[in-house]
Parts: C-alpha cells; sequence; structure tokens
C-alpha cells in the first residue's frame, strides 16, 4: 500500500512546489490512510483523496498600512477556506513572519481532521499574515488588523468562515479584527472565536488548548492505570497553551520545569508554581516582555537559543511528560532520542506538528503515550465550537459548564482514536487513531453529497 502513499505524495509535491510543511502533514495523514482505502475502496473510486488535499478555495491579498513613523507597510493576508463537509470552514490566524501558503496550508489541512474529532459541526480551514507583531505599537496593531479585515471581511461570515486566534493573535488582534467586521458589515454575529467576555465571549475558551491537551494527556495516563500527579513536565512556548497547559498541569498535581519563547529557555527545577506563572502572564500578555525576565526574577538557568546546535536542550532534562506548545518542528530527530533517553513516556502535543515525521515514528516505535496535535490540542477549537453555539443561542454557559463540555470532549477524542486504531490493526497508534476516525466523517460527508 506505500505504492498509494507515493503515488499522492508525488501529486502533492508537483501540484504544490515548495511546501514542505504540507508535504509533511499530507504524508502523515495519508500513511494512516492507506489502512483505510484498503478496506473501502470505494473513497479512492469516488477520489474523496484527491479532493481532499485540494483548498476548496485559497484568498490571498495585499493588506497595506501605515505604521506609527507615517511609513506605508505592506503585508500579506491568507485565508485557506480547505474543507466545509461537515460545517463552516473555522481556524485560526497566525500573524507571523514566517507565514507563508505552505504553512498555512499545512495548518488547514490538519484542521479538517481535528475539527471532525471534536464532534461538532465544524469545517477546517486557516489563514494570517506575515505581520510580525512584536515590537508593535498597540496603534499599528489596529492599524494592521482593520486593513486585515477590510479584505477577509467578504470572504467570512457565521455561517461560512469562522476564523479565530493562533500564534500572534490573541484577544487584543480578535478585539480589533471583530470592531473592523462589525462596522463593514453592521452586523454583530458570532464571526469570530476568541472574543471578549462582554462582547460574545465564551468563558474558558483562553484556556480550552492547554486544559484540553494536559485532559488528553490524564486520558493516555489512565489507560496504564497512572496520573499526572507528582510527575515532572517539561513545556515549550510561553504564549496562550503553554501558560494554560502549566496552569493545568499545576491543578492536576504535576510539576512543570521549563518554559521558551523564540530567544530562548528558563529551566526551573522548583516547579512553575501559580505565583511565577501569574508572573509570566503578565510579562507575556500585558508587557509583552521576554521569557529571559524569568530567569533574572526567580534566579534560575536561561539558555539562549544556539541557531549551530543540532538539538534543542529544553529537550534534554528529565522528566516524565512532554508538552510542546510552541511551533511546527520544534522536536527533532535527535530532540525525539533525547526526550526518550531522559525517561519521557508521555508527549502531548499542544502546538500544531511540534514533531517531524521521524520523531512521531521513534515515539511509536518506543511505545510511549503520544498524543498527535490533531487529538491533543483540538480542545481549543471545541470551545471555539461551544463559543459559536453559545453565539447562535445568545446564551452564555458557566465556567464550569464549558469546561465541563471540553472535558468530555477531549475524553471522546481520546476513545474514538483509541476505537479507531484498534479497528484497523494498530492498537496504541494514536497517530492513525485520530488520522481514520476525523477521516471517515469528512470522507462519508462527501461522499453523500456529490462532486462539489
Ligand atoms: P502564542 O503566540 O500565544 O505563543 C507562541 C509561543 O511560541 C511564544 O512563546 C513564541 O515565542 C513561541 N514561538 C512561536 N514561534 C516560534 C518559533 N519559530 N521558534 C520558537 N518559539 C516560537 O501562540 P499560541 O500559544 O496560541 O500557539 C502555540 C502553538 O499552539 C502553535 O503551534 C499553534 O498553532 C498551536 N495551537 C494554538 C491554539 C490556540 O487556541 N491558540 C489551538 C491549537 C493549536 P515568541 O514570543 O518569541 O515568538
Amino acid at each position: 500500500m506505500s505504492s498509494f502513499v507515493d503515488e499522492i505524495m508525488a501529486q502533492v509535491r508537483e501540484k504544490n512546489p515548495d511546501q514542505p510543511e504540507f508535504y509533511q502533514a499530507v504524508q502523515e495523514v495519508m500513511e494512516s490512510l492507506s489502512l483505510v482505502i484498503e478496506k473501502h475502496p470505494e473513497y479512492r473510486k469516488m477520489k474523496i483523496i484527491e479532493r481532499i488535499i485540494e483548498p476548496e478555495r485559497v484568498i490571498m491579498f495585499r493588506v497595506p498600512w501605515v505604521d506609527d513613523k507615517g511609513e506605508i507597510q505592506i503585508n500579506r493576508g491568507y485565508r485557506i477556506e480547505m474543507n466545509s463537509a461537515i460545517g463552516p470552514y473555522k481556524g485560526g490566524l497566525r500573524f507571523h513572519p514566517t507565514v507563508n501558503l505552505g504553512i498555512l496550508k499545512f495548518l488547514a489541512f490538519e484542521q479538517v481532521f481535528k475539527n471532525s474529532l471534536t464532534t461538532l459541526p465544524m469545517g477546517g480551514g486557516k489563514g494570517g499574515s506575515d505581520f510580525n507583531p512584536k515590537g508593535k505599537s498597540d496603534n499599528e496593531v489596529m492599524h494592521f488588523c482593520q486593513s486585515f479585515m477590510s479584505e477577509l471581511f467578504r470572504h467570512i461570515g457565521p455561517n461560512t468562515d469562522v476564523p479565530a486566534g493562533d500564534i500572534g493573535v490573541g484577544g487584543r488582534e480578535i478585539g480589533f479584527m471583530f470592531g473592523q467586521y462589525k462596522k463593514l458589515r453592521n452586523e454583530f454575529t458570532g464571526v469570530l472565536t476568541g472574543k471578549g467576555l462582554s462582547w460574545g465571549g465564551s468563558l474558558i475558551r483562553p484556556e480550552a488548548t492547554g486544559y484540553g491537551s494536559v485532559y488528553f494527556a490524564v486520558e493516555m495516563l489512565a489507560t496504564r492505570g497512572e496520573s499526572l500527579k507528582g510527575k515532572t513536565c517539561l513545556v515549550s512556548g510561553s504564549g496562550n497553551v503553554a501558560q494554560y497547559t502549566v496552569e493545568k498541569i499545576n491543578q492536576l498535581g504535576g510539576k512543570a520545569v521549563t518554559l521558551s519563547d523564540s530567544s530562548g529557555y528558563i529551566y526551573d527545577e522548583a516547579g512553575i508554581d501559580a505565583e511565577k506563572l501569574a508572573f509570566v502572564m503578565e510579562l507575556k500578555n500585558v508587557r509583552r516582555g521576554r521569557i529571559k525576565e524569568y530567569a533574572e526574577k526567580y534566579n534560575v538557568p536561561y539558555t539562549p537559543v544556539d541557531p549551530n546546535l543540532d538539538h534543542n536542550p529544553l529537550w534534554d532534562h528529565k522528566a516524565e511528560c512532554a508538552f510542546p506548545s510552541a511551533t511546527q518542528n520544534e522536536i527533532n530527530n535527535k530532540d525525539a532520542d533525547n526526550l526518550l533517553k531522559n525517561g519521557v513516556y508521555v508527549v502531548s502535543e499542544g502546538a500544531n506538528m511540534p514533531t517531524v515525521l521521524e520523531g512521531v515514528k521513534k515515539f511509536l516505535d518506543a511505545g510511549i503515550l503520544y498524543g498527535p496535535a490533531k487529538a491533543a490540542n483540538a480542545g481549543g477549537v471545541a470551545t471555539s465550537g461551544l463559543e459559536m453555539s453559545q453565539n447562535s443561542l445568545r446564551l452564555s454557559w458557566t465556567r464550569e459548564e464549558v469546561d465541563e463540555k471540553l472535558h468530555n470532549i477531549m475524553k471522546s477524542i481520546h476513545k474514538a482514536s483509541v476505537e479507531a486504531a484498534e479497528a484497523y490493526g494498530t492498537p496504541g497508534n494514536l497517530v492513525n487513531g485520530a488520522n481514520i476516525a476525523g477521516f471517515v466523517k469528512v470522507a462519508d460527508a462527501m461522499m453523500a453529497q456529490g462532486v462539489v
């Protein structure tokens, strides 16, 4: 069946030159789907695979804006509307200088399967810009967001496409974009998620991705009769996902010892407790400073990024659990070896595609508890789905209600992934499980809706 994977990958490479992250995401899914294709030739006959790797629509646009010095800046904006078979397109917006078409297509592709896994009716999409919010004033960020939305607004809507946040897009950016959308459309609707509480946001949405990834780890541990209590955890990143991952680890009796940003990482052997985490939140969300300040304040080691190193030393500490929560491919081959060598046997991916393909194979071969991103970090988009439901109902659920729904969704994603992995002869392989469970629902909807 590897001929199936080779055939599809050759097509993907030919049609999408220079998009390595997209190839990586497709390859991983295709390897899992080769098991499905064997049992269900109808999917091949109806060209479901060829259709699912082709975005329904790609929008690319100019985003001009004026900076504080009065100079004109030009960025590029994108929205990938990947698949709407089971609901409106849904997925985040990323503002980061590395953003390009290939990265957003990998993210949009992953999102299709992830959203299907959540059990909620959401299609998949992703978007963003090569705009770098770092070092920009609030005024500049607002001007950029307004210009970005001045084009995007005509392509999105509460029943069409509902973007959310991702790297570089948090509450501040969602606010500026929502304001502009509302002005242009003269409509107050749930067109974006991650909104503020007083204007349509949901409780627990900021926490959801991090909490969800820890809930997923807890489900994996439970299959071995274990809990998170007393476990040492490596966490990367220090943004939205990392912060709430640490919060939930603390609540469940674990100990988080690392955090990072793109300049370096801190190692706090005593654990990043609630008080230290409050400092990180203020540092990152209000002052928008660097994680190095943590090391200065709490007198712990700080290691700056060394571009000449062939591995990330953050992943080279003794621990039981790892929660990569920064960005794609942050765990390379050597990092995977280091994690295994140091005794890590739980990896729950808060970031999207944080592990290179060979690293994933190493985790699977080692038989550790490995929760791939599209399952482990689906709590964020699931809670965005709950925000959409509350917007439609014009009601707000309590913190406890939303958290309980999130927790149940993470349990059901874990269960569906375990069951699909078993049904297709690879018990314990949650990569196959998540890919297959996510795919089948979308594929069946596409079959039912004809060639569109
Ligand atoms: P934030 O922008 O809040 O934080 C990102 C963190 O990762 C920052 O600490 C940032 O450091 C670091 N980082 C980003 N890019 C790099 C890089 N190239 N190298 C090293 N460090 C980097 O983003 P989120 O926390 O929202 O997102 C983190 C990950 O989680 C992403 O992969 C995202 O796709 C994924 N995710 C997010 C969801 C959400 O709900 N927000 C949902 C599902 C997945 P610095 O400040 O220096 O750039």
